[in-house]
């Protein structure tokens, strides 16, 4: 039997490297010159960057282990920041209010006081949601304004079952302690996270991926699921027996032949960001004060900043630290170009006092096509439809932009490991 997988991010490797556990063989297709896709690095000048923030926090201990196995971890405790309007704010934002002026507490506390009571099952939008946990004052203020960076669409436009565990809805004693002092107790989801000593995020998949057959400068075009046959941008055609794909749906579905209208319309529906990442060294070591913080100014591009030398020094050369920023945009909006992001991401960091500009030796743009999988109402609907005739197809399409799932790097990995 030849299994044939397309792709070699976390999912990809995790399906080879399960496969290989049962002693079957198979061979991986990636388009790229290297493995690891969104959790991939590159390196400029002795600086290395993740493609977007990655701090690893899987539940299951056998994957720690598996992900820990060659280089040892760094274990991080998140206590990320907040910039609002030229104060700092430890995260989460409404248990650390303190920092805020009193007029500002005043109205979040009041409005948090008499938000409306509502049963969740009777909540019918994010917007609603943001509203009925935090009061509109702190929602419009605050997670409004993230969900229009980050997601790049308006939180009535978002529903509301991908949330789970990731926001912190604090009681009325928290709110309180917290807008007289900050608050030592880390409210983050994760209570530690982890990040391999050496090598990067990637190298969370250094011990599975060693051995597997993976073919760089692969980049599949057409698929053919009649005859099981794949062709390549570089002319090659490959017979398969058995097809994984961690290809992003709308990916995979232009490769096909005869798509129905049906499938088409679903696609075409489907949300996504799309995102640059500005990555920075500086020639001192402390310009990172904090392994990632969020920033609430629409002036200011980027939704989100962190630092790859905090998160390992093995990240930068000696003496030396970095940032990464990150600045969204949903997938059927306008594109600014990365000049101006670079330009207003730099400037304004400079200008809220993140770096000075004489300290900045390294800077950096790329582009990401595909990031977060938006949650907009129609988005079961629309991903089993197109699951289910890939189902048809026998292809079995798995990992983050393959199931279409907010999956964290730990998640796509289990989906690698149950395609078996
Ligand atoms: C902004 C951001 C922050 C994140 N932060 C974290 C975090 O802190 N912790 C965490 O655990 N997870 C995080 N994640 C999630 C994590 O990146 C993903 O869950 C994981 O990388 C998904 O792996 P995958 O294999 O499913 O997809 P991918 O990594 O996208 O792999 C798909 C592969 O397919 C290849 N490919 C695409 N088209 C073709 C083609 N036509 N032919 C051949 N190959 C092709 C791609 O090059 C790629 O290598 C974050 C994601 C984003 C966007």
């Amino acid at each position: 039997m030849k299994v044939t997988i397309l792709g070699s991010g976390v999912a990809g490797i995790s399906a080879g490297y399960h496969l290989k556990q049962k002693g079957i063989n198979s061979s991986i297709y990636e388009k790229d010159s290297d493995w690891g896709g969104l959790c991939g690095n590159f390196t400029i000048d002795g600086f290395r960057f993740d493609r977007f923030v990655h701090l690893s926090f899987p539940d299951d201990k056998h994957v720690l282990q598996l992900f820990t196995n060659n280089t040892g971890m760094h274990e991080h405790i998140p206590f990320p920041s907040n910039y609002y309007k030229n104060h700092w704010l430890r995260h989460p934002a409404q248990n650390n209010l303190a920092p805020l002026p009193s007029e500002e507490k005043v109205k979040i506390i009041c409005d948090f006081i008499n938000r409306e009571k509502k049963n969740i099952t009777e909540i019918t939008n994010y917007e609603e949601w943001l509203k009925v946990q935090y009061g509109s004052y702190f929602a419009e203020k605050f997670p409004f304004v993230y969900t229009r960076k980050y997601w790049g669409v308006e939180a009535r436009e978002l529903e509301t079952k991908w949330i789970g565990v990731r926001m912190y809805t604090p009681d009325i004693k928290q709110v309180l302690e917290g807008s007289y002092e900050t608050q030592d107790e880390c409210f983050y989801f994760a209570k530690k996270m982890y990040y391999p000593k050496k090598g990067g995020f990637r190298s969370i998949l250094n011990s599975c991926r060693k051995d597997l057959d993976i073919n760089f400068n692969k980049e599949v075009v057409k698929i053919d699921p009649n005859q099981k046959k794949l062709i390549f941008s570089d002319g090659q055609i490959e017979i398969y027996d058995r097809l994984i794909s961690t290809l992003p749906l709308p990916e995979i579905i232009k490769m096909l032949p005869n798509v129905p209208d049906e499938v088409k319309e679903a696609t075409n529906n489907l949300r996504h960001t799309c995102g640059y990442q500005i990555s920075l060294g500086f020639n001192r070591p402390d310009v990172a004060k904090y392994l990632w913080f969020y920033i609430y100014d629409e002036d200011i591009l980027s939704a989100r900043v962190y630092s790859p030398s905090l998160k390992s020094s093995d990240n930068v050369p000696k003496g030396c630290s970095s940032l990464q920023a990150e600045v969204f945009f949903d997938n059927k909006a306008e594109i600014i170009s990365s000049e101006l992001v670079l330009k207003n991401t730099i400037d304004k960091l400079v200008q809220i006092g993140v770096f000075k500009k004489q300290d900045l030796i390294v800077q950096d743009i790329r582009f990401e096509p595909y990031a977060n999988v938006t949650f907009v109402h129609s988005i079961y609907q629309d991903r089993s439809i197109i699951l289910n005739y890939l189902n048809e197809l026998n292809i079995k399409s798995i990992g983050r932009f393959g199931k279409w799932e907010y999956a964290w790097s730990h998640q796509a990995f289990e989906d690698g490991k149950n395609t078996i």
